[in-house]
Protein backbone atom coordinates (compact mmCIF):
# COMPACT_ATOMS: atom_id res chain seq x y z
CA UNK A 1 0.00 0.00 0.00
CA UNK A 2 0.82 3.54 -0.57
CA UNK A 3 0.47 6.93 0.03
CA UNK A 4 -0.63 8.84 -3.39
CA UNK A 5 -1.82 11.91 -2.34
CA UNK A 6 -1.88 14.57 1.14
CA UNK A 7 -4.72 17.50 1.30
CA UNK A 8 -3.82 20.46 3.39
CA UNK A 9 -6.51 22.36 5.02
CA UNK A 10 -5.83 26.19 6.05
CA UNK A 11 -9.45 26.72 7.61
CA UNK A 12 -10.38 29.64 9.35
CA UNK A 13 -14.02 30.71 10.76
CA UNK A 14 -15.12 34.19 9.31
CA UNK A 15 -16.27 35.36 12.54
CA UNK A 16 -12.58 35.45 14.40
CA UNK A 17 -11.33 38.17 16.23
CA UNK A 18 -7.84 38.59 16.48
CA UNK A 19 -7.93 39.94 20.05
CA UNK A 20 -9.49 36.48 21.53
CA UNK A 21 -7.06 34.38 23.04
CA UNK A 22 -8.73 30.99 21.56
CA UNK A 23 -7.05 29.28 18.42
CA UNK A 24 -10.00 27.29 18.23
CA UNK A 25 -11.09 29.53 15.68
CA UNK A 26 -8.82 28.53 13.21
CA UNK A 27 -7.39 24.91 12.33
CA UNK A 28 -5.05 22.80 10.31
CA UNK A 29 -6.24 19.75 8.86
CA UNK A 30 -4.25 16.87 7.08
CA UNK A 31 -5.95 14.33 4.64
CA UNK A 32 -3.80 11.68 3.82
CA UNK A 33 -4.68 9.68 1.05
CA UNK A 34 -3.81 5.81 -0.46
CA UNK A 35 -4.14 3.79 -3.52
CA UNK A 36 -6.51 1.60 -1.72
CA UNK A 37 -9.15 3.80 -1.60
CA UNK A 38 -8.82 4.84 2.07
CA UNK A 39 -7.95 8.31 3.69
CA UNK A 40 -7.00 9.09 7.29
CA UNK A 41 -7.21 13.04 9.30
CA UNK A 42 -5.00 14.68 11.39
CA UNK A 43 -5.25 18.09 13.02
CA UNK A 44 -2.67 20.68 14.90
CA UNK A 45 -2.72 23.24 16.79
CA UNK A 46 -0.59 25.71 14.83
CA UNK A 47 -0.64 28.73 12.78
CA UNK A 48 -2.50 26.85 9.58
CA UNK A 49 -0.80 28.73 6.96
CA UNK A 50 2.98 28.07 8.54
CA UNK A 51 2.13 24.40 8.92
CA UNK A 52 0.95 24.03 5.07
CA UNK A 53 4.26 25.24 4.57
CA UNK A 54 5.88 23.19 6.48
CA UNK A 55 4.29 20.30 4.62
CA UNK A 56 4.07 21.50 1.24
CA UNK A 57 7.68 23.14 0.90
CA UNK A 58 10.46 21.78 -1.56
CA UNK A 59 13.21 19.79 -0.10
CA UNK A 60 16.84 20.86 -0.72
CA UNK A 61 19.21 18.84 1.17
CA UNK A 62 19.37 16.07 3.41
CA UNK A 63 19.01 17.82 6.59
CA UNK A 64 16.27 19.89 4.83
CA UNK A 65 13.97 17.48 3.17
CA UNK A 66 10.29 17.28 2.16
CA UNK A 67 7.43 16.38 4.53
CA UNK A 68 5.55 15.74 1.46
CA UNK A 69 8.30 14.30 -0.55
CA UNK A 70 8.80 11.62 2.37
CA UNK A 71 5.64 10.51 2.81
CA UNK A 72 4.90 10.49 -1.42
CA UNK A 73 4.76 6.67 -2.47
CA UNK A 74 5.89 5.45 1.51
CA UNK A 75 3.49 2.56 3.44
CA UNK A 76 1.57 4.24 5.74
CA UNK A 77 1.10 1.17 8.58
CA UNK A 78 4.91 1.90 9.47
CA UNK A 79 4.27 4.82 11.63
CA UNK A 80 7.43 4.95 13.67
CA UNK A 81 9.71 4.87 11.05
CA UNK A 82 7.46 7.31 9.04
CA UNK A 83 7.71 9.72 11.89
CA UNK A 84 11.97 9.59 12.42
CA UNK A 85 12.68 9.79 8.45
CA UNK A 86 10.38 13.09 8.61
CA UNK A 87 12.37 14.42 11.71
CA UNK A 88 15.76 13.29 10.75
CA UNK A 89 14.92 14.77 7.26
CA UNK A 90 13.66 18.00 8.31
CA UNK A 91 15.67 18.65 11.30
CA UNK A 92 17.28 22.14 10.00
CA UNK A 93 14.18 23.75 9.16
CA UNK A 94 12.26 21.99 12.44
CA UNK A 95 13.54 19.50 15.46
CA UNK A 96 10.78 22.03 17.18
CA UNK A 97 7.91 24.17 16.96
CA UNK A 98 5.82 24.53 14.05
CA UNK A 99 8.07 21.82 12.02
CA UNK A 100 7.00 19.36 14.57
CA UNK A 101 3.51 20.38 15.27
CA UNK A 102 2.82 20.29 11.59
CA UNK A 103 4.56 16.60 11.51
CA UNK A 104 2.06 15.98 14.55
CA UNK A 105 -1.28 16.46 12.18
CA UNK A 106 0.56 14.36 9.85
CA UNK A 107 1.13 11.42 12.31
CA UNK A 108 -2.54 11.49 13.60
CA UNK A 109 -3.66 11.19 10.43
CA UNK A 110 -1.33 7.91 9.96
CA UNK A 111 -3.01 6.51 13.32
CA UNK A 112 -6.59 7.44 12.01
CA UNK A 113 -5.67 5.45 8.14
CA UNK A 114 -3.82 2.44 10.17
CA UNK A 115 -7.04 2.11 12.20
CA UNK A 116 -9.28 2.44 9.62
CA UNK A 117 -7.30 -0.23 7.50
CA UNK A 118 -6.90 -2.88 10.51
CA UNK A 119 -10.25 -2.15 11.56
CA UNK A 120 -9.57 -1.15 15.01
CA UNK A 121 -10.08 1.67 17.27
CA UNK A 122 -6.69 3.66 17.53
CA UNK A 123 -6.51 3.32 21.31
CA UNK A 124 -6.29 -0.52 20.53
CA UNK A 125 -3.49 0.11 18.13
CA UNK A 126 -1.72 2.20 20.96
CA UNK A 127 -2.05 -1.12 23.07
CA UNK A 128 -5.63 -1.47 24.57
CA UNK A 129 -7.64 0.00 26.64
CA UNK A 130 -6.64 1.30 30.41
CA UNK A 131 -9.72 3.26 31.56
CA UNK A 132 -13.32 2.18 31.01
CA UNK A 133 -14.29 5.48 30.38
CA UNK A 134 -12.83 9.19 30.58
CA UNK A 135 -13.78 12.51 32.45
CA UNK A 136 -13.38 15.08 30.73
CA UNK A 137 -13.28 18.69 32.07
CA UNK A 138 -15.44 21.66 30.55
CA UNK A 139 -13.10 24.52 29.64
CA UNK A 140 -15.42 27.74 30.23
CA UNK A 141 -14.67 30.94 28.25
CA UNK A 142 -14.90 34.03 29.87
CA UNK A 143 -16.94 36.93 27.48
CA UNK A 144 -17.00 40.73 28.28
CA UNK A 145 -15.24 44.16 28.97
CA UNK A 146 -15.03 44.65 32.36
CA UNK A 147 -14.49 42.71 35.76
CA UNK A 148 -18.18 41.89 36.26
CA UNK A 149 -18.84 40.96 32.95
CA UNK A 150 -16.15 38.59 32.92
CA UNK A 151 -16.83 37.10 36.51
CA UNK A 152 -20.27 36.77 35.93
CA UNK A 153 -20.11 35.04 32.34
CA UNK A 154 -17.73 32.34 33.89
CA UNK A 155 -20.06 31.78 36.83
CA UNK A 156 -22.80 31.41 34.12
CA UNK A 157 -20.89 29.15 32.05
CA UNK A 158 -19.64 27.05 35.61
CA UNK A 159 -23.50 26.33 35.94
CA UNK A 160 -24.11 25.58 32.75
CA UNK A 161 -21.83 22.96 32.58
CA UNK A 162 -23.04 21.44 35.94
CA UNK A 163 -26.41 21.23 34.49
CA UNK A 164 -25.03 19.41 31.35
CA UNK A 165 -23.42 17.22 33.91
CA UNK A 166 -19.61 17.65 33.59
CA UNK A 167 -17.71 16.88 36.75
CA UNK A 168 -14.76 18.71 36.20
CA UNK A 169 -14.34 22.37 34.61
CA UNK A 170 -11.49 24.14 33.92
CA UNK A 171 -11.77 28.49 34.30
CA UNK A 172 -9.65 30.93 32.30
CA UNK A 173 -8.80 33.35 34.89
CA UNK A 174 -6.55 35.80 32.86
CA UNK A 175 -7.59 39.63 33.44
CA UNK A 176 -3.90 40.62 33.18
CA UNK A 177 -0.49 39.33 31.96
CA UNK A 178 0.27 38.66 28.10
CA UNK A 179 -2.77 36.95 27.52
CA UNK A 180 -5.22 39.51 28.85
CA UNK A 181 -8.74 39.08 28.30
CA UNK A 182 -10.41 41.89 26.01
CA UNK A 183 -7.67 44.72 27.37
CA UNK A 184 -8.32 44.24 30.85
CA UNK A 185 -6.22 45.05 33.35
CA UNK A 186 -7.20 43.80 36.75
CA UNK A 187 -5.45 43.35 39.96
CA UNK A 188 -4.66 40.28 40.80
CA UNK A 189 -6.97 40.07 43.92
CA UNK A 190 -10.05 40.74 41.72
CA UNK A 191 -8.54 37.36 40.05
CA UNK A 192 -8.60 35.75 43.45
CA UNK A 193 -12.35 36.80 43.77
CA UNK A 194 -13.11 35.40 40.14
CA UNK A 195 -11.86 31.85 41.21
CA UNK A 196 -13.95 32.35 44.51
CA UNK A 197 -17.18 33.16 42.62
CA UNK A 198 -16.64 30.56 39.98
CA UNK A 199 -16.55 27.77 43.12
CA UNK A 200 -19.04 29.28 44.88
CA UNK A 201 -21.14 28.70 41.04
CA UNK A 202 -19.87 24.89 41.03
CA UNK A 203 -20.24 23.78 44.57
CA UNK A 204 -17.46 21.85 46.23
CA UNK A 205 -18.27 18.18 44.49
CA UNK A 206 -16.85 19.74 41.02
CA UNK A 207 -12.77 19.27 40.35
CA UNK A 208 -12.51 22.99 39.57
CA UNK A 209 -8.72 24.17 37.68
CA UNK A 210 -7.76 27.49 36.70
CA UNK A 211 -6.02 28.88 33.69
CA UNK A 212 -4.18 32.11 34.34
CA UNK A 213 -2.08 31.93 31.15
CA UNK A 214 1.23 32.78 31.71
CA UNK A 215 0.39 35.74 33.72
CA UNK A 216 3.73 36.09 36.34
CA UNK A 217 7.35 35.89 35.49
CA UNK A 218 8.74 34.18 38.92
CA UNK A 219 7.21 32.31 41.93
CA UNK A 220 7.68 34.97 44.01
CA UNK A 221 5.22 37.72 42.31
CA UNK A 222 2.96 34.50 41.81
CA UNK A 223 2.57 32.84 45.24
CA UNK A 224 1.29 36.10 46.50
CA UNK A 225 -2.02 35.46 44.70
CA UNK A 226 -1.85 31.54 44.67
CA UNK A 227 -1.04 31.10 47.99
CA UNK A 228 -4.58 32.10 49.03
CA UNK A 229 -5.87 30.18 46.84
CA UNK A 230 -5.70 26.43 49.41
CA UNK A 231 -9.32 27.06 50.24
CA UNK A 232 -10.91 26.64 46.29
CA UNK A 233 -9.57 23.50 46.23
CA UNK A 234 -7.99 23.57 42.66
CA UNK A 235 -7.30 20.71 40.92
CA UNK A 236 -4.25 21.88 39.18
CA UNK A 237 -3.15 26.05 38.47
CA UNK A 238 -2.14 26.04 34.38
CA UNK A 239 0.41 27.60 33.60
CA UNK A 240 1.56 30.36 36.16
CA UNK A 241 4.67 31.43 35.27
CA UNK A 242 5.84 32.38 31.50
CA UNK A 243 7.17 29.48 29.80
CA UNK A 244 10.74 29.70 29.92
CA UNK A 245 11.34 30.23 33.22
CA UNK A 246 11.62 26.69 34.20
CA UNK A 247 13.63 26.98 37.52
CA UNK A 248 10.89 29.53 38.91
CA UNK A 249 8.19 26.83 37.98
CA UNK A 250 10.71 24.64 40.19
CA UNK A 251 10.55 27.10 43.05
CA UNK A 252 6.43 27.87 42.80
CA UNK A 253 6.31 24.22 42.71
CA UNK A 254 7.91 23.71 46.67
CA UNK A 255 5.42 26.35 47.72
CA UNK A 256 2.06 26.28 46.08
CA UNK A 257 -0.92 24.80 47.61
CA UNK A 258 -2.28 23.15 44.29
CA UNK A 259 -0.24 21.22 41.45
CA UNK A 260 1.32 23.24 38.97
CA UNK A 261 0.05 22.24 35.03
CA UNK A 262 2.21 22.89 31.98
CA UNK A 263 3.32 22.06 28.83
CA UNK A 264 0.72 23.04 26.13
CA UNK A 265 3.03 24.55 23.85
CA UNK A 266 5.63 22.04 23.84
CA UNK A 267 7.29 20.01 20.99
CA UNK A 268 8.65 16.49 21.40
CA UNK A 269 8.98 14.50 24.61
CA UNK A 270 12.44 16.19 25.06
CA UNK A 271 10.89 19.29 25.47
CA UNK A 272 8.92 17.87 28.21
CA UNK A 273 11.48 15.86 29.62
CA UNK A 274 13.15 19.17 30.66
CA UNK A 275 9.70 20.42 31.81
CA UNK A 276 9.31 17.95 34.36
CA UNK A 277 12.63 17.28 34.99
CA UNK A 278 13.60 21.13 35.77
CA UNK A 279 10.53 23.01 36.10
CA UNK A 280 9.05 19.96 38.27
CA UNK A 281 5.15 20.17 37.28
CA UNK A 282 3.33 17.99 38.75
CA UNK A 283 0.62 17.39 35.54
CA UNK A 284 2.01 17.59 32.01
CA UNK A 285 0.15 18.36 29.20
CA UNK A 286 1.34 17.16 25.78
CA UNK A 287 -1.45 18.47 23.04
CA UNK A 288 -0.96 15.22 20.24
CA UNK A 289 -0.84 17.52 17.16
CA UNK A 290 1.92 20.07 18.63
CA UNK A 291 3.70 17.65 20.57
CA UNK A 292 4.59 15.70 17.47
CA UNK A 293 1.90 13.19 17.19
CA UNK A 294 0.55 10.15 19.15
CA UNK A 295 3.97 8.35 19.66
CA UNK A 296 5.75 11.67 21.28
CA UNK A 297 2.65 11.79 23.19
CA UNK A 298 2.86 8.48 24.60
CA UNK A 299 6.64 8.97 25.41
CA UNK A 300 5.47 12.05 27.13
CA UNK A 301 2.65 9.70 29.29
CA UNK A 302 5.99 7.05 29.87
CA UNK A 303 8.11 10.00 31.06
CA UNK A 304 5.37 11.39 33.26
CA UNK A 305 4.74 7.83 34.78
CA UNK A 306 8.12 7.64 35.56
CA UNK A 307 8.31 10.61 37.65
CA UNK A 308 5.31 9.76 39.23
CA UNK A 309 2.92 12.74 37.55
CA UNK A 310 -0.43 12.56 36.26
CA UNK A 311 -1.45 13.52 32.31
CA UNK A 312 -4.30 16.10 31.52
CA UNK A 313 -3.83 16.67 27.74
CA UNK A 314 -4.24 19.86 26.27
CA UNK A 315 -6.75 20.03 23.64
CA UNK A 316 -8.48 23.15 22.41
CA UNK A 317 -9.41 22.34 18.30
CA UNK A 318 -11.92 20.53 16.59
CA UNK A 319 -13.82 17.26 17.72
CA UNK A 320 -10.98 15.91 15.51
CA UNK A 321 -8.53 16.39 18.33
CA UNK A 322 -11.01 15.91 20.83
CA UNK A 323 -11.15 12.51 19.48
CA UNK A 324 -7.47 11.78 19.13
CA UNK A 325 -7.44 13.61 22.59
CA UNK A 326 -9.63 10.93 24.11
CA UNK A 327 -8.13 7.53 22.20
CA UNK A 328 -4.81 8.70 23.78
CA UNK A 329 -6.82 9.08 27.39
CA UNK A 330 -8.52 5.30 26.99
CA UNK A 331 -4.97 4.34 26.61
CA UNK A 332 -3.26 5.96 29.66
CA UNK A 333 -4.00 4.98 32.95
CA UNK A 334 -2.73 7.98 34.57
CA UNK A 335 -4.48 10.40 32.46
CA UNK A 336 -7.24 12.08 35.03
CA UNK A 337 -9.21 14.40 32.68
CA UNK A 338 -9.04 15.41 29.16
CA UNK A 339 -9.89 19.11 28.38
CA UNK A 340 -13.04 19.32 26.18
CA UNK A 341 -14.51 22.52 24.79
CA UNK A 342 -18.00 21.10 24.84
CA UNK A 343 -19.14 22.30 21.12
CA UNK A 344 -22.91 23.17 22.96
CA UNK A 345 -20.71 25.63 25.67
CA UNK A 346 -18.36 27.62 22.45
CA UNK A 347 -18.79 30.05 20.35
CA UNK A 348 -16.12 28.93 17.77
CA UNK A 349 -18.13 27.91 14.97
CA UNK A 350 -14.86 25.90 13.64
CA UNK A 351 -15.53 23.56 16.98
CA UNK A 352 -19.18 23.19 16.71
CA UNK A 353 -19.49 22.41 13.04
CA UNK A 354 -16.88 20.76 11.55
CA UNK A 355 -16.40 17.61 12.80
CA UNK A 356 -18.51 14.74 14.78
CA UNK A 357 -16.81 13.13 17.31
CA UNK A 358 -15.95 9.65 17.29
CA UNK A 359 -17.21 8.91 21.05
CA UNK A 360 -20.44 9.37 23.41
CA UNK A 361 -20.67 12.02 26.02
CA UNK A 362 -22.58 10.66 28.75
CA UNK A 363 -23.48 11.44 32.39
CA UNK A 364 -20.09 13.45 32.37
CA UNK A 365 -18.00 10.68 30.95
CA UNK A 366 -16.25 9.89 27.33
CA UNK A 367 -17.21 6.36 26.51
CA UNK A 368 -15.11 4.23 24.68
CA UNK A 369 -14.66 4.56 20.82
CA UNK A 370 -16.21 1.95 19.26
CA UNK A 371 -15.58 3.12 15.80
CA UNK A 372 -12.35 2.32 13.46
CA UNK A 373 -9.48 4.30 13.38
CA UNK A 374 -10.46 7.94 14.92
CA UNK A 375 -14.03 7.39 14.06
CA UNK A 376 -14.76 11.09 13.23
CA UNK A 377 -16.79 12.36 10.77
CA UNK A 378 -15.62 15.40 9.06
CA UNK A 379 -18.61 17.78 7.66
CA UNK A 380 -17.08 18.40 3.79
CA UNK A 381 -19.87 20.83 3.26
CA UNK A 382 -18.03 22.63 6.44
CA UNK A 383 -14.66 22.22 5.20
CA UNK A 384 -15.39 24.00 2.09
CA UNK A 385 -16.76 26.62 3.63
CA UNK A 386 -13.92 27.51 5.98
CA UNK A 387 -11.09 26.89 3.78
CA UNK A 388 -9.06 29.66 2.89
CA UNK A 389 -5.86 27.61 1.51
MG1 LIG B 1 -3.92 26.94 28.67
Amino acid sequence: MKITGIDCHVLLAPNYDRSLTSSAQDSFIVGIHTDEGITGFGESDVNPWIAKSCIEAPGTHTMSLSLRDILMGADPRCIEDLWQRMYIGTCMHGRRGAGIHAMGALEMALWDLKGKLENKPVYELLGGAQQASIVPYASLQPSGHSFAEYRDSLCAWAQRAREIGFKAVKAEVTMAGPYAHSGLNESFDRHTEVVAAVRRSLGPEIALMVDVQYMWQDAATAIETVGQWKEFDLFFLETPIWVDNLDEYARLHEVAPMKLAAGEWLATHWEFEELIERGKIDVAQPDIGRVGGFLEAKKVCRLAATHDRIIVPHCWKTGLSVTATAHLAFNTSHCAFIEYLPPHLCHETLRRELVQEGFEFKKGRIQLPQRPGLGIEINEEVLRRFKVA
